[in-house]
């Protein structure tokens, strides 16, 4: 059993406060254990990174790609290991762990173009021999906070676009998922990186407000729980930080009477279960418009599920894994218990999933609750398991109001043929990313990715040009040459 430590100024530091244990969800055991960084270590990882930022902000960008281009293939050359490791530490299936990190190396594909993003503004003669531009410098020192359940995507998400703007970087993973991202970010020192550009402190709260309170650090993104974004994005605030800060979720997917339903049940199974429904993208709530739509979705989503094969990490023929622990798989339960003691109806019941050979995996099966009404608390809370629950409603306009009236607005759906209905969905439904036939409407690496309401802290999305905003501040530079010496003389009005 090994104890994962930290990643800092180009070294591994064991440095461990406490151990923490770390679980292979497939198989209830622990394999390994992450060290929580004492005070110093953090302040140690904060030092080597300010110290490394002046010469790497002024390291040209096309330089700096250099560095993303090595750091890319690396990625695609060691991708086995690092799905194995994704595998032993959040319970997804090999498949689901490639697609994670497919995306998130698209993100280090968008930062080859960094200089052409860089490239700032300008304006010539905007007054009498004056001319002016924006140049976007890189902030300092940023943190990034990641959740479990995308351990290489979601800082992905991050450090190579803060890298590429000239950012150094600490990173602080979750403490249930920390292997995959502590060898990800080893590979950018093979890639040539320098040393104390790209740091990892391993740790849970504590080192999270060691890094928010240190005046050092510019900016911090975080991704995670809505509670724990929200406290994030005020300490960071209160302590003069730019942040962004992504929650949790409820996305709903709306089933009009026209959809093709067959292609309507195969999308809903897809993104309601895959990765045992532990994505903040995951469609857990299908709104059915009529009790005729309703009855033949149950009908051919039951059919669908009776197929479903739920297995430890490595069995590629399964469709999901395990949930994250055994606290979390007991709260996945209590969900689907407190839906039927509220009168909802379970029709499919995963409650009691057993995987032959792995008894004391963290597995629940296939979930799917009917009758589900919006004062259910199954139906508020963000479950994040395999749980599929069916809201009847009469109109479109009542699906909508519910979509718009949850408290959180990261991803939605609709499934019908009628362009006139999807348009009027799409313009009026109060969520950061719809789909229309698309279960789960995650941007494309060159666009952004951000929900509304209670899913986001801050003003700009993860990654493409947000993040490029976000990494950058802009200086304006407004200068003037007067042609043959002439001046202008004392002006006391504002110059216009
Ligand atoms: P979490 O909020 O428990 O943990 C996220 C990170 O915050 C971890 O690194 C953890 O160590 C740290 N943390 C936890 N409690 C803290 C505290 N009190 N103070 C300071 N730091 C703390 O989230 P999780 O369980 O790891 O991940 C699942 C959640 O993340 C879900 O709600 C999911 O919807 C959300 N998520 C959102 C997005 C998005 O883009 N909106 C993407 C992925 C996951």
């Amino acid at each position: 059993m090994a104890n994962i430590g930290h990643f800092i100024g180009g070294a591994l530091v064991s440095d461990s406060l406490r151990e923490i244990p770390v679980y292979n969800p497939s198989t209830g055991g622990v394999d390994n254990t992450v060290a929580t960084a004492s005070l110093e270590t953090v302040k140690h990882a904060i030092e080597k990174a300010t110290n490394a930022f002046p010469a790497w902000r002024d390291t040209p960008p096309a330089k700096r790609v250099k560095v993303m281009q090595n750091f890319k293939l690396l990625l695609d050359e060691n991708k086995d290991t690092i799905c194995e490791l994704i595998g032993q530490e959040h319970g997804k299936i090999g498949h689901d762990a490639l697609g994670e990190l497919t995306r998130g190396i698209e993100n280090v594909e968008y930062t080859l173009g960094i200089a052409e993003k860089l490239k700032g503004e300008h304006s010539n003669n905007v007054g009498p021999d004056i001319d002016s531009w924006s140049e976007f410098a890189p902030v300092g020192v940023v943190a990034g906070i990641t959740p479990f359940n995308f351990p290489a995507m979601v800082p992905l998400w991050m450090y190579p676009i803060a890298i590429a703007c000239g950012n150094c970087f600490i990173l602080k993973p979750s403490e249930k998922a920390p292997s995959a991202p502590l060898f990800i970010a080893k590979l950018l020192k093979e890639a040539g990186l320098p040393d104390g550009v790209m740091n990892v402190v391993n740790g849970d709260h504590e080192v999270v407000n060691a890094l928010l309170t240190d005046d050092r650090i510019k900016a911090v993104s975080f991704v995670g729980s809505t509670n724990v974004a929200e406290y994030i994005y005020k300490t960071a605030a209160d302590n003069g930080k730019r942040c962004q800060a992504l929650g949790g979720a409820k996305n709903h997917a709306i089933v009009m009477p026209d959809a093709d339903l067959d292609n309507a049940v195969e999308q809903l199974i897809g993104a309601a279960f895959g990765s045992s429904g532990e994505r903040c993208m995951a469609l857990s709530v299908a709104v059915a418009i009529g009790d005729d739509v309703a009855d033949r979705l149950i009908d051919k989503l039951s059919t669908a599920m009776e197929g479903l094969k739920v297995g430890p990490y490595h069995d590629n023929s399964a469709n999901f894994g395990a949930v994250i622990s055994a606290e979390h798989r007991d709260a996945v339960v209590a969900h689907i218990n407190s839906a039927e003691e509220q009168g909802a109806k379970i029709l499919i019941d995963g409650r009691h999933t057993k995987v032959d050979g792995y008894e004391n995996g963290y597995f629940v099966g296939g979930t799917l609750i009917d009758n589900v009404t919006t004062e259910m608390s199954s139906y508020q809370a963000e479950i994040f398991g395999p749980v599929l629950q069916i809201v009847r409603v009469s109109s479109m306009e009542d699906a909508m109001r519910l979509v718009n009236e949850h408290e959180y607005g990261n991803g939605t759906c609709i499934f019908t043929r009628d362009g006139e209905a999807a348009r009027y969905f799409s313009k009026n439904i109060e969520v950061g990313m719809v789909g229309i036939n698309i279960p789960l409407p995650v941007p494309v690496s060159y666009h952004s990715f951000g929900g509304w309401k209670r899913s986001v802290f801050g003003d700009l999305g993860a990654y493409g040009p947000d993040a490029v905003r976000f990494y950058t501040k802009r200086k304006t530079i407004t200068q003037r040459w007067p042609s043959n010496g002439v001046r202008e003389g004392i002006k006391f009005s504002f110059p216009s």
